[in-house]
């Protein structure tokens, strides 16, 4: 019996896709490239952009053409929203719950439609089932960079995001259970680790005394870090401004494993719009957090997420974000366009930018970020960096890797036996976001 998985979205789609896998290869399946040759076909999605949704009645409809040459099952799980999974419903054989997947087997062999809606479960019932989906064995898509989940869902509804929707209320992982699969990969050579969640400085706010801060659990991976001699960096991503607090920071500081990156989402870089968006903190709390990295972890890069034109952002709100750019130096920025969500409260908004406006705010913010990051790159030339290299350069002769920080780095060399390995480079060059070095010993 074969199996054939699309996933589709986000690090955590594909942190999920890894646990889906283990399981359907339990069952006896093995997993095939082919859709053609598969007995059982799955969609691992994110109903969250259209774009996705679009991919996802693609895939669905080739794949039901299929039934009239042989017998095949189809499911989809992953982030669905309400109004999309009744649609599903019409077109796959099994539509569930992520959490749901320890029924997989018994949904298969009764034939069973649909899993259990979470919103119909209370936060311990969806603790009780994200408790079985984190025991499954989580498969890595890479060799030496890996995923581990500490947590899922949301609690923060920000206007604009499907999350609390799709992923339900937050629920925090077992902190032994996630330090165990820490340790498990970096024997197995992983040399990069990220811990997702949606909100992770809000680990075990959902178990309050029963469970670690995340600044405890971040000392927990430090120790065994420095405990265990080997090099490996472990990264959180995202932590939401209203919940970073020093303790945090000042762990990351105190050990050598803590990668000094810290990917914290602006959105925009003014109060009003933060208000619409529901964000929960002005730009004097997000300025107080910066200022709390750079002062605990001044050697740290900073990466942001921003939405441009979003619902009645004014030229003038839209320069408060261009001001914010200028003042925190961000190594990086994943710019949107803002488009509404369905299913999230703004998409009820009307969504008053016009397209080229917002390419044009885009394009605006892009140059003011190339103009901020290239001053890091720019100071980088002449030092020594250790890099972890991960493949081939786009320039022929050329590995690339990336630094503590995630800047990307290439560097002349032909020896494949370099990736996945820590190698030292002196910085000789640099670009808008990344740099050229020499390879030294
Ligand atoms: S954007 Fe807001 S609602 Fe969405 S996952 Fe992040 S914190 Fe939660």
């Amino acid at each position: 019996m074969k199996y054939h998985l699309v996933t589709l979205g986000c690090q955590m789609n594909i942190s999920d896709s890894g646990r889906v896998k283990s399981y359907i290869e339990k069952l006896g399946y093995s997993f095939t490239d082919n859709p053609h040759e598969a007995d059982l076909l799955g969609v691992i999605a994110c109903s969250v952009r259209q774009k996705a949704i679009d991919k996802v009645y693609n895939l669905i409809a080739v794949w039901n053409r299929q039934k009239k040459d042989r017998p095949l099952t189809t499911f989809l799980t992953g982030c669905i929203l309400p109004d999309d999974r009744e649609k599903f419903l019409k077109t796959f054989d099994m539509v569930f719950d992520m959490r749901d997947l320890t029924k997989f087997a018994e949904m298969l062999s009764e034939k069973i439609h649909e899993g259990t809606y979470y919103p119909k479960l209370s936060r311990e019932e969806q603790a009780y089932q994200m408790d079985y989906f984190w025991k499954l064995e989580g498969r890595q898509p890479d060799k030496f960079e890996a995923f581990v989940p500490i947590q899922n869902g949301c609690d923060k509804f920000c206007t604009y995001c499907a999350v609390p929707y799709t992923r339900g209320r937050e629920v925090s992982r077992s902190s032994s259970e996630i330090v165990e699969e820490v340790k498990c990969l970096v024997n197995a050579g992983f040399k990069s680790i990220t811990l997702l969640g949606q909100n992770v400085n809000s680990y075990g706010l959902d178990k309050k005394g029963k469970e670690l801060t995340f600044a405890q659990l971040l000392d927990l991976i430090g120790r065994y870090g420095d405990e265990s001699g080997k090099e490996f960096f472990v990264y959180f991503t995202s932590p939401h401004p209203r919940d970073m607090t020093d303790d945090v920071l000042e762990t990351v500081a105190k050990y050598r494993c803590l990668g000094k990156w810290i990917h914290i989402p602006i959105q925009s870089g003014d109060n009003e719009v933060l208000q619409r968006m529901n964000r929960k903190y002005d730009i004097d709390r997000y300025r107080s957090v910066i200022n709390s990295i750079r002062r605990i972890l001044p050697t740290a890069t900073i990466f942001t997420d921003i939405i441009v034109g979003f619902t009645g952002e004014t030229l003038e709100e839209f320069s408060n974000t261009r001001k914010a750019m200028m003042e925190f130096k961000y190594n990086m920025a994943f710019i949107a366009m803002y488009s509404p969500r369905p299913g999230a409260k703004s998409s009820e908004w009307v969504d008053d930018i016009p397209k080229d406006e917002k390419s044009r705010r885009y394009a605006v913010l892009s140059e003011d970020l190339k103009a901020v990051s290239s001053q890091y790159t720019a100071q980088m030339v002449g030092k020594d960096f250790r890099i972890l290299v991960n493949g081939h350069d786009r320039l022929e002769g050329y590995l690339s890797g990336l630094t503590e920080g995630k800047i990307a780095v290439r560097f002349k060399s032909q020896n494949e036996n370099l990736i996945g390995s820590f190698v030292n480079v002196k910085i000789t060059k640099s670009s808008d976001f990344s740099a050229e070095g020499e390879m030294i010993n």
